[in-house]
């Protein structure tokens, strides 16, 4: 039976473990952190698991579609334990905008399955830990750190052997194939750097974002349908300079995250204020009313996450693959801006492609190329798009409320090309927007391709969309432009600033 090291047991840890534990191996996983208390419950867990590995630990984390699709096609045991912990899991109609909502008259009870989990990070990773651990092929190993890896450079890659760890003080070499999850502070690449003379290439661009989130719950006798009840239910808002988000999780429990700029220093010391913290958060209507008082408590102080990047780390160099008999799965592999939440989703996807890798070769060398083209096929367009949204959001960051609120104009607009094609284009664009507001089905069908359930921006080249967007088109590009102005709610950076009593420079 063949060997599998997993180096790190987090998220992308964890579902390696149990994608691959359907092949006939055993697999171990080595984690430097403490183990999970056995006598915690999933509620306590939140304060008590000490994971020193994971600085997001607490974070708002959300998940997209993909990840429920896959627990209940082929785990539903795990599904059934989400279930028990109170998982909040939201099907994909309810994540449409209420007017889009009521326009759908697809029988949902076909994609059932279109779900998307809601819970705490401890929580999943616990129920995640749990179930890893009930599998007999799966081995998890505790308070042990990965300080090496072992292997010999073969002319143009390095073949990989397994690790070198520290179990108490000693230490103690594991041989296998080596799968990397050790998350976005891995070593791995620069273990494999001292072998070569050649550094490995990396894709990356610093986001300039700063993550600040809160926990809240709602107190006794509230329930979350109460404001899935109200038309203007929604879970956030965008006023460019500032976003605000809304995560419902289990049990009454819900976080607020807001992200902003760096540059925004007075902004970012007033909301490490808990205090100012909420008070940002009232002055938006969408989520004030989760705020009141008597319908919920604050149940964590303010956090926040700095220096998010998004990398690609390249283990494949014009078409020849650098490294064998190893897999770098999740962060360490590739990471993406938290406000995107896909961090988890992407992990899950490349658990499965190394599953698929296993299954389909033997031979080393092909089994590393199928896995590392396979994940740049499945998640690199989707990375390169992540990329142009953190260039976005650097720019919208520059403006004030007033210029976000034209900034469809100005996108539209503002072009240096002019002529018959420019003219072309900018409708189709403008009358492409149009359609997926209007449209609940093409709606759905993008979430489906941003939630990894079908082929990222494949709706674009159907015919269905085409006519959908020239119907649009020929309604007129002024028409249309009005549809697409983004309807602001919430206050502009000079009125938040005076809210929240900070200095403007
Ligand atoms: C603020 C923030 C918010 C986020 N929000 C979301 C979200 O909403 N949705 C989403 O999908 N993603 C989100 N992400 C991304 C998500 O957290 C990561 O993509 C995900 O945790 C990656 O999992 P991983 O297993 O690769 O890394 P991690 O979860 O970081 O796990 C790495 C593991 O390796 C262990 N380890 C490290 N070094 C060693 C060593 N030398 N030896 C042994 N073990 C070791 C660590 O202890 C840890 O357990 C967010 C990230 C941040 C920073």
């Amino acid at each position: 039976m063949e060997n599998i090291i997993i180096a790190g047991g987090g998220i992308a840890g964890l579902v390696s473990a149990i994608c691959l534990s359907k092949l006939n191996c055993h697999i171990l996983v080595i984690e430097r952190d403490q183990e999970k208390d056995e006598r915690l419950n999933n509620v306590n867990i939140f304060e008590s698991w000490k994971r020193k590995g994971v600085p997001q630990f607490k974070h708002n984390h959300t998940y997209l579609l993909s990840m429920y699709k896959f627990f209940s096609n082929e785990h539903p045991e795990l599904v059934s334990e989400f279930k028990k912990h109170g998982v909040n899991l939201y099907h994909i109609n309810e994540m449409l905008p209420a007017e889009l909502r009521s326009k759908l008259i697809r029988k949902t009870d076909t994609d059932l399955d279109m779900k998307k989990i809601n819970c705490r990070r401890p929580t999943l990773e616990s129920l995640l830990y749990d179930y890893a651990k009930s599998i007999s092929s799966i081995n998890i190993l505790h308070n042990v750190k990965v300080i090496n890896v072992l292997g010999e450079c073969n002319g143009s890659s390095i073949d990989v052997r397994g690790v070198v760890t520290i179990v108490d003080g000693e230490k103690k070499e594991f041989l296998g194939s080596v799968i990397d999850a050790m998350g976005q502070s891995s070593k791995f690449v620069s273990w494999l750097e001292k072998m070569t003379d050649k550094p490995f290439l990396k894709d990356e661009q610093l986001c300039n974002t700063i993550y600040i989130s809160r926990h809240y719950r709602l107190r006794n006798g509230q329930s979350e349908l109460l404001f899935k009840g109200n038309r203007n239910y929604s879970y956030g808002t965008d006023l460019g300079y500032i976003r605000f988000n809304l995560f419902p999780n289990e049990k009454g429990y819900f976080s607020i995250c807001i992200l902003i700029h760096e540059r925004e220093k007075e902004l970012f010391d007033a909301l490490k204020m808990p205090e100012l913290f909420h008070k940002a958060c009232l002055s938006i209507p969408e989520i004030a009313p989760w705020l009141e008082s008597d319908k919920s408590v604050p149940v964590s102080e303010p956090l926040y996450f700095r220096g998010m990047k998004n990398r690609w780390n390249i283990f494949v160099e014009n078409g020849s693959l650098r490294v064998k008999n190893f897999y770098a799965v999740g962060d360490s592999h590739v990471m993406t801006n938290p406000w995107a939440g896909k961090g988890c989703a992407y992990a899950m996807h490349q658990a499965q492609l190394l599953r698929q890798s296993f299954e389909k070769y033997t031979d080393l060398k092909m089994r590393a190329n199928f896995f590392y083209q396979t994940t740049l096929n499945h998640l690199g367009n989707i990375f390169v798009m992540l990329k142009k949204e953190s260039d976005y959001f650097n720019e919208l960051a520059e403006s004030d409320y007033v210029n976000f609120e034209n900034n469809v104009n100005l996108q539209v607009l503002n072009k240096k090309e002019q002529g018959l094609k420019y003219w072309f284009l900018s409708s189709y664009w403008l009358a492409y927007k149009v359609a997926v507001m209007s449209n609940p089905f093409l709606m759905r069908r993008i979430i489906e391709e941003n939630h990894l359930i079908k082929g990222y921006n494949t709706h674009l080249r159907e015919i269905g969309t085409v006519i959908k967007v020239l119907m649009y088109m020929f309604k007129g590009k002024r028409n249309n432009l009005q549809k697409v102005k983004k309807k602001l709610n919430g206050p502009n950076k000079s009125e938040l600033s005076r809210l929240l009593d900070i200095k403007q420079n």
